[in-house]
């Protein structure tokens, strides 16, 4: 069972409303409106970006119904038209880009579809989207393209059309396999469309098919728990990403607890959720799975590679399309619009939709690098001086030291490696890391 020692960073042992998982540094609130200059300007410069490889990312935001802990920007009511709408406004957004210096001729390694629901999409729309994506940055040298599906919207047919776009890497959002629990969170999809989407899946052949599970969602039990863990388990994917449930202020759930007064949301508390994870770990691990990070495991790391984590968490350049999408390009974060009516009019007035930017200086790029390294429970202080020109050692020692103390970081002389204890909670220790400025809206 994993613990809380003495002196670590307090955390609220309920689960209270507010963002707790760090996916980007500096955060989203220091990017402005006023920096998007900047923006331009990067894209327009001639210079090489120095970023380690390119990848591509494609928002997708309908969805069947809103689940109540929902925080994403999506949509339940649009018609076909309004689709198709979105859908040339995606590849306009794009063509913009494919003309810039700083994207022209680059061809992406990976490619992201998230959302949303991309599996929302039909076939035929699906094939239109990446028909122009492909003529416009060619495919030819990509190694990954992850795709986002929900279990309810695959069928047979659908899922052959995926893998022929050239997706090689299927995320089923199956969440939980408990009907009872898939209903009361808002969920659309039922086991039965579990079971019978990983079935077409596995037999179409997807190289990779990760599962989506989370952690602690509303009237989660130790029994499901451990009937859901057994249920993933049997299935065999090639990866499990399991989410410890937040509640941010964007969700239903928040909602609900802000109309009738509530402080604390109606999931379990952080420790049992902890406790969940590392309960799923073990029991992957006995069947010879690998621990890769504070959300996954992994059947085979030697073969299961995660091309856009790994771009995204080394500073790759990843142009991102659509509504509220963000994404790092030539040295500077940008985000879109989050609304889709300024989304789509921006695009075809023949703008960039990008509301807001940030150029983050040497210092906050070592920084969210570092960071979102640790996230998988190790990195290289080497590998970073080789990158850096800066020990990470020395650069944080002080804040090593804090954790070291904690007992949250094994020895290990090049390899700065986190405790399993402090993976389960690494999202809240990564603020030991940040500026004092940028830590406003740490969750404890
Ligand atoms: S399927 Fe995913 S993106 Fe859609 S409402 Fe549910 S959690 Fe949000």
């Amino acid at each position: 069972m994993p613990t809380t020692p003495p002196n670590s960073p307090p955390l609220r042992h309920e689960t209270t409303a507010g963002n707790y998982f760090v996916a980007n540094y500096p955060p989203f609130a220091f990017w402005k409106p006023e920096f998007v200059p900047q923006f331009e300007a990067a894209l327009a410069a001639n210079n090489v970006s120095a970023a380690p490889s390119f990848g591509q990312y494609v928002h997708i935001p309908f969805c069947r119904k809103r689940c109540h802990f929902c925080y994403f920007k999506v949509y339940t009511d649009k018609d076909s038209s309004e689709i198709r709408g979105y859908l040339d406004a995606l590849l306009k957004e794009l063509t913009v880009y494919a003309n810039q210096p700083a994207v022209r001729g680059r061809k992406p390694k990976f490619v992201y579809f998230g959302g949303g629901t991309p599996s929302y999409l039909s076939p035929d729309q699906l094939r239109f989207l990446t028909d122009g994506m492909k003529r416009l940055l060619p495919w030819d040298e990509v190694e990954e393209v992850t795709f986002e599906a929900e279990p309810g919207t695959l069928t047979d047919h659908k899922l052959q059309a995926i893998r022929d776009l050239g997706v090689t890497r299927l995320s089923l959002g199956i969440e939980h396999f408990d009907d009872h629990i898939l209903e009361i969170n808002g969920r659309a999809h039922r086991s039965r469309e579990i079971q019978r989407a990983y079935a077409f899946a596995r037999e179409i052949g997807f190289p990779q098919i990760n599962i989506d599970l989370i952690a602690g969602m509303v009237e989660e039990t130790d029994e499901k728990w451990r009937e859901a863990v057994a249920k993933a388990v049997a299935l065999q994917p090639d990866s499990v990403t399991i989410y410890q449930m937040e509640v941010p202020y964007n969700t239903g759930i928040y909602q609900e607890m802000k109309a009738t007064g509530k402080l604390v949301a109606p999931v379990a508390d952080w420790e049992t959720k902890r406790a969940w994870v590392d309960y799923a770990y073990r029991e992957f691990e006995k069947v010879g799975y690998t621990v890769t990070s504070g959300t996954t495991v992994v059947r085979d790391p030697a073969k299961v590679k995660f091309i856009y984590r790994q771009g995204l968490f080394t500073g790759a350049d990843i142009l991102s399309i659509g509504v509220a999408s963000f994404g790092h390009l030539n040295g500077v974060h940008y985000q879109n619009h989050h609304e889709f009516q300024p989304y789509v009019d921006a695009v075809n007035s023949g703008k960039l939709p990008v509301y807001r930017a940030y150029a983050p200086p040497a210092d906050e790029r070592y920084i969210r690098e570092f960071i979102l390294q640790l996230k998988l429970g190790s990195v290289s202080a080497e590998k970073f001086k080789a990158k850096f020109g800066t020990d990470p050692r020395d650069q944080f020692a002080q804040p090593l030291a804090r954790l070291k103390e904690w007992g949250f970081l094994t020895n290990g002389g090049d390899r700065i490696g986190v405790t399993r204890d402090g993976l389960l909670q690494i999202d809240r220790l990564l603020h030991e890391f940040f500026k004092p400025e940028h830590n406003t809206g740490r969750y404890a």
